[in-house]
């Protein structure tokens, strides 16, 4: 079995499969593990508690990380960074404010090929009496925004458009979007959770008002996250009590560093995950008859979804010796055809054979070419 990539930053990994499931999580980059170590053991005191220097340490580092993120987002000021324990509850807290903002549950905006957390809270509000439009998509994965400026009504509370989509790696053109919103005076959100170091986003260029973030898919830990709140959004965003919860310091430290890295190394690392994956794709093509799922122009190139003639997904996911998923990791495991690819037209057949390969920082080129001999073989195997 390959070995995945020995440099001083994944050492503590040790011997694993080749991993393309970036897009599920990503491994906890070496330099934010060892930013993280002194708040276990040394710097572990509560930072509400500044009486003494455990205290004081602890609230130095809750400041400077959340600067750190702000800055590194995009962001004006650390006060507009609400750390939560996840994107799925950053995109639920923001989807609830702004639906439940008004005396009965308001409008909203939103699409089917939003994360599944997304869908969760707009079906929340369309059960409390909420209104929800669900924007048409094209097969390439695009929203119809022709349509969304026709849906904006007075009573309109939210859009949320996620920016790049965790199955097809798809980017929707967010700053049109955003112009639109601005226009007519409606809050956006965006789920950015895929989007922050793939793509150039940043909050201050994508003229958002809200947006989600998650430090486990940056190279962070797993089990924080936040939502970025801009300065005068409409939306007041209601924080349940447990966020006054004592402060989760070696996350909070391990995130900022992965952002500030993210965001430092973004440049250079989107051209070389692209030339990799690019490379990953033709080689493929020349190999086994493979369709790229979702538009070839407006997307990521860390994600691919890929559908093989007549082969199944999952039987390729189970039998090849990468690790690579069907649909987002969410889904894994489901029989259901992925609703992103459904709502994007897509037959059963080519839904059923998706597969998720995704690329990130440790992935090599000669990584990736091992990855398409090993599903060429497989693909041999399960149609003999
Ligand atoms: N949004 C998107 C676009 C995602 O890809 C994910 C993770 N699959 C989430 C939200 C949820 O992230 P978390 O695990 O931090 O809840």
């Amino acid at each position: 079995m390959k070995t995945r990539d020995t440099s001083p930053h994944t050492q503590h990994l040790g011997q694993a499969p080749m991993y393309f499931d970036y897009a599920a999580s990503t491994p906890v980059d070496g330099r934010v593990l060892q930013a993280m170590l002194p708040y276990f053991t040394q710097e572990f005191g509560n930072a509400s508690n500044v009486l003494h220097n455990y205290g004081k340490n602890a609230r130095r580092a809750v400041i400077r990380s959340l600067e750190l993120i702000a800055s590194s987002i995009g962001a004006t000021a650390p006060d507009q960074i609400i750390v939560t324990p996840s994107a799925t509850s950053a995109n639920w807290l923001a989807m609830v404010s702004a639906g439940t903002a008004g005396s009965k549950p308001g409008h909203i905006i939103t699409s089917p090929v939003e994360h599944s957390s997304v869908i969760a809270a707009a079906r929340h509000l369309e059960k409390i009496g909420g209104a929800v439009t669900w924007l048409e998509v094209n097969s390439n994965g695009l929203v119809n925004t022709d349509q969304l400026k026709k849906e904006i009504r007075q009573d309109t509370a939210l859009v949320s458009i996620g920016h790049v989509n965790n199955e097809t790696g798809v980017c929707q053109d967010i700053e049109s979007i955003s112009h639109l919103c601005m226009d007519r005076g409606v809050t956006l959100h965006t789920d950015a959770t895929q989007s922050f170091g793939k793509t150039g986003f940043r909050v201050d260029n994508a003229l958002v008002s809200m947006a989600t973030f998650s430090a486990h898919k940056i190279y962070g830990p797993i089990g924080i996250g936040c939502l970025y709140v801009r300065n005068n959004t409409a939306t007041k965003i209601s924080v349940p009590g447990d966020y006054s919860a004592t402060a989760n310091v070696p996350s909070l430290v391990g995130f900022a560093t992965a952002a500030e890295l993210t965001a430092s190394m973004s440049t250079s690392e989107i051209s070389r995950i692209k030339y990799i994956s690019m490379e990953f794709l033709r080689d493929l093509h020349s190999r086994v008859d493979v369709q790229l799922n979702g538009s070839s122009t407006n997307r990521t190139w860390d994600i691919l979804n890929l559908s093989i003639r007549n082969i199944d997904g999952a039987d390729l996911a189970r039998a090849a010796k990468i690790a690579i998923s069907t649909g987002s990791a969410c889904r894994t495991g489901s029989r259901e055809p992925s609703p992103t690819l459904h709502a994007m037209g897509l037959d059963i057949d080519r839904c059923r054979s998706a597969v998720r390969v995704s690329f990130g920082r440790f992935t090599t080129a000669t990584d990736a070419g091992a990855a398409v001999d090993e599903i060429q073989k497989v693909v041999s195997l399960l149609r003999d």
